[in-house]
């Protein structure tokens, strides 16, 4: 029975991005992926939009212009992004700013404040250093990461909201040079949001989002039955999963996870891509967080409160983690140390395994 299972999943795990994977069981028994998707890589990850039935190549075009429209705001790897404009004007400057950027730096600083800072949106500086996701990652040394975790604080981090309606929305000011915002841990879900309201407006029936593992499932399938996501199992091969969630409606679940993005250093050792910045769990401040901790997986309506959930869940450890999504109207899974399961029980509800 259990092999049999395993086999069938392998077999319906169309789509791999990260640690959640789509079961798409129609397009997998043809044996090839539905036409009725696009993939295409922005936001600095594979980004797939499923519309099935209601897909058609303007719509696709607008959802994408749209997902490129929000990397030239957001991107923290990019020079001409609204981000960096902030960035580059830290210890100067206050900068006046979109109603997006307002609105996505004002979460993340509500997610920041309820952590009690272990999410922090100017975690930038120490993300550069690291360079986990660049081609030249390394563990930097005990002084380099000293200045980098100085710069890090985002109560230094001041938005002043402007007048009501008018086209900017605000302004927001790093208030020491050096410092720089990084919104990687909650644009995708932002990203997602903002993909489904258009998906609203097209009345489209059924939808499945996925930005690099940033998942929101719209309708059902077309035999009335719920999405299948797969959460990956953090052991095994990319594609494995270790059980099931099943969603329908318009809802997302977002992971996060130590086999992500990492490098193994010299020493043999992986360094993933969630920073420990409050000594929550044990691990190192300044260093990739280590607390037991394998996967997180957030399950709520706002896809951008289940991403900043899903970084702030893993960093904050199980006990502080469950707490913080149950006051967030979210559901959460933990896989933690040995591959065991941990959940809310609205999220276990929903999980097999
Ligand atoms: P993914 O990018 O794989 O979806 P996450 O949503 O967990 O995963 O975001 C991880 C990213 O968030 C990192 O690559 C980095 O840009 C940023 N980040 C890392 N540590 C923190 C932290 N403690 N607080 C806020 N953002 C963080
Ligand atoms: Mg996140």
């Amino acid at each position: 029975m259990i092999n049999q299972n395993k086999m069938i999943r392998k077999c319906f795990s169309i789509a791999v991005s990260g640690l959640l994977i789509l079961l798409l069981p129609a397009a997998c028994s043809k044996g090839v992926l539905s036409a009725a998707s696009r993939v295409e890589f922005v936001m600095g990850t594979l980004c797939r939009i499923d519309l099935f039935e209601d897909g058609n190549p303007a719509l696709y075009n607008r959802l994408f212009t749209r997902l490129a429209e929000l990397e030239s705001i957001f991107s923290a790897n990019r020079d001409d992004s609204e981000l960096a404009r902030v960035n580059h004007n830290a210890g100067l400057n206050a900068v006046a700013v979109s109603a997006e950027l307002f609105t996505v730096l004002e979460r993340a600083l509500y997610f920041a404040e309820a952590t009690d800072g272990a999410f922090d949106p100017t975690v930038g500086p120490l993300v550069k250093l690291w360079g986990i996701a660049t081609d030249h990652p390394r563990v930097p040394a005990d002084w380099e990461i000293d200045a980098a975790l100085a710069l890090v604080n985002w109560e230094e981090l001041e938005l002043v909201a402007g007048v009501k309606d008018a086209p900017i929305a605000g302004t927001a000011f790093l208030k020491r040079e050096g410092m720089a915002l990084d919104l990687g841990a909650i644009v995708k879900g932002y990203a997602a949001d903002e993909l489904v309201s258009i998906l609203r407006e097209a009345e489209v029936t059924r939808a499945i989002i996925d930005l690099g593992g940033n998942i929101y499932v719209w309708g059902k399938k077309d035999n009335g039955e719920p999405w299948n996501v797969g959460i990956q199992d953090p052991g095994a091969e990319r594609g494995d999963s270790i059980g099931i969630l099943e969603l329908e409606g318009g809802i997302s679940v977002v992971s996060s996870g130590v086999y992500e993005r990492f490098f193994t250093g010299d020493n043999g050792k992986r360094y993933h891509h969630i920073m420990e910045l409050r000594e929550n769990g044990g691990g190192r401040r300044g260093y990739p967080a280590e607390n037991g901790v394998l996967s997180t997986a957030v399950i709520a309506a706002s896809s951008m409160d289940a991403d900043a959930l899903s970084t702030s869940c893993f960093v904050l450890g199980v006990e502080k983690g469950l707490v913080l999504a149950a006051a967030n109207g979210a559901e959460i899974l933990y896989i933690i140390e040995e591959k065991r399961v941990l959940g809310s029980p609205g999220a276990m509800a929903i999980f097999t395994y």
